[in-house]
């Protein structure tokens, strides 16, 4: 059977959003870190 396969479009990485624990808003992504704005909650990148 000859199926085409669909071709994707690669789309821009887009990390998903993170809530911040603290407060539940929305944190900035950073390429290592989360932050967070408004209570400046910091989460590091897990590596590994
Ligand atoms: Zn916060």
């Amino acid at each position: 059977m000859a199926e085409k396969a669909e071709k994707k479009k690669a789309e821009a990485y887009k990390p998903p959003k993170k809530l911040c624990p603290k407060c539940g808003r929305r944190m900035a992504i950073h390429s290592d870190r989360m932050a967070c704005g408004y209570c400046s909650y910091t989460e590091w990148e897990k590596k590994g």
